[in-house]
């Protein structure tokens, strides 16, 4: 981990992570970004992002907004109609329950549509500075399973595996530098192991293929 620190530095940072920087941590701006970045690249994230909270940035203003609405202005994100029916559902669920404030408990934020271990993990480390949580999406189950830290075969037993072999001082960065290696590095199809500055200390477990490119950024 303290290696992967220093080679993120300069990497271009994921998208949720940079909402969060600009919007002081803003609870809801990390939920709703978190939900719309499954399977996303991560420049239609924040452009998608960026379109709906210039509308609409608090949950009782977004939840006015029609589905067809949000649709039409977080598209080409993937699964956009799905997305945006867990928006809307999620806004007026805040409002109604949780008195527009977005819960601080992973029990309460499994509650609203669409929100899984995934985006309340990160709600709570980003948004809440929790210390207590690790965050695992593809990129940190892959790249857990290929440093052999972990074997598991879903990204929930890995978050399960990882409070049991990685020290709690990580927990709350394990998501952020792996998800900057996965985006940059260790990508799921021809990771750049040539140029893989943790490559001493990875046993590259299940990768069959690397790309021949040495430079380490994408
Ligand atoms: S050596 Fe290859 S598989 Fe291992 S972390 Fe680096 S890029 Fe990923």
């Amino acid at each position: 981990m303290r290696l992967l620190a220093r080679a993120i530095d300069g990497l271009e940072l994921p998208a949720v992570e940079k909402i969060s920087e600009s919007q002081q941590q803003d609870p809801f701006q990390v939920l709703i970004a978190t939900l719309l970045s499954a399977r996303t690249q991560d420049a239609t994230t924040l452009a998608a992002s960026t379109r709906l909270f210039t509308l609409a940035d608090t949950p009782g203003a977004m939840a006015k907004l029609s589905t067809s609405r949000i649709e039409r202005l977080i598209y080409p994100v993937s699964f956009y109609r799905h997305k945006a029916r867990h928006v809307k559902a999620t806004c007026q669920m805040l409002v109604s329950q949780f008195g527009g404030r977005v819960p601080t408990t992973m029990e309460e934020l499994l509650t609203l549509p669409g929100v899984g271990r995934k985006t309340a993990n990160l709600v709570l480390i980003l948004a809440y500075r929790s210390q207590h949580n690790i965050c695992v999406d593809t990129h940190v189950h892959r790249i857990s399973n290929r440093l052999g830290w972990v074997k598991t075969n879903t990204p929930d037993e890995t978050e399960q595996a990882l409070y049991r072999v990685a020290r709690d001082r990580w927990w709350p960065y394990i998501n952020l530098y792996l998800v900057t290696w996965g985006q940059n590095v260790c990508r799921p199809v021809y990771p750049r192991c040539p140029a893989c500055q943790i490559r001493a200390l990875c046993p590259r477990i299940g990768v069959t293929t690397a790309s021949t490119r040495r430079r380490a950024t994408a």
